[in-house]
């Protein structure tokens, strides 16, 4: 399969500065979304080590890909991560309390693995539904799955913002791992959660399907559905899509 993408980023309406970051790179067919968190400086920091220890961690040649499962692949790129953010914390007292979500997607041999720590976001857009690929690691989606609050009532609730799960953390960290096999036209959506904490997953739909191959076009127009719905956060969206390639043959 083919991999096209684009990511974008905006700092919403609301806050002064923008903790998120997101990794694009088609080629290497790593892709990740991270919302840092700590207050002034400390979530921008987050959020750049979780990315740039990911980038770094899945260098070409560092893993065999026989030896080693394709998740622990990913899941070990969110240890480094982890571990890199926990040394900065020692070194610094000002960045004491930092931590970031990461969402990050892996393309490798037909599969693609989605891992996740936090409440950023992966879909999956098949011939035009829309499907979570990631379940929040947070204090209201506890709620959710307990049927103590509904979705509705968890989008609004003064709670919403409080992760169960952060990078940043002491030892080793829980990382959730699911693994699609793409097919032809499918999209894979990651974002943090100042997309889907101001719009609907049908809004989200609706958005992405509208401007069909265009990616690029796409991702501004989910940024800005989140923005004319207030913009209360930084929003950050990585869009992919999976063409089959294809046979130069077969084209008239
Ligand atoms: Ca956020």
């Amino acid at each position: 399969m083919k991999i096209t993408a684009s990511g974008t980023t905006h700092v919403g309406l609301r806050r002064e500065a923008n903790e998120d970051h997101f990794l694009v790179d088609p080629e290497r067919g790593l892709f990740a979304v991270a919302d840092g968190m700590g207050g002034h400086a400390a979530g921008e920091v987050a959020s750049r080590l979780a990315i740039e220890t990911l980038a770094t961690a899945l260098s070409p040649g560092m893993a065999p890909e026989e030896a080693i499962p394709r998740e622990q692949i990913l899941t070990d790129g969110f240890q480094a991560a982890n571990r890199r953010i926990g040394e900065e914390i020692r070194v610094r007292e000002d960045l004491r309390g930092m931590g970031t979500t990461l969402v990050a997607a892996h393309y490798l041999g037909d599969h693609l693995v989605v891992a996740h720590v936090g409440d950023s976001r992966a879909y999956l857009i098949r011939k035009s539904k829309i499907v979570r690929l990631t379940r929040d690691h947070s204090w209201v989606n506890d709620q959710v799955q307990l049927g103590i609050l509904s979705e509705e009532e968890a989008q609004r609730h003064p709670f919403r913002n409080v992760i169960t799960r952060a990078l940043g953390s002491n030892g080793p960290m829980p990382v959730d791992t699911v693994t699609i096999t793409p097919e032809d036209g499918d999209e894979v959506l990651l974002c943090s959660d100042g997309l889907n904490g101001m719009v609907s997953d049908q809004v989200i739909l609706e958005r992405t399907v509208t401007e069909g191959d265009n990616l690029e076009a796409a991702t501004r127009s989910l940024v800005d559905a989140a923005n004319q719905a207030g913009g209360e956060d930084n929003i950050t969206v990585v869009l992919l899509r999976f063409t089959r390639e294809m046979d130069q043959s077969a084209q008239s």
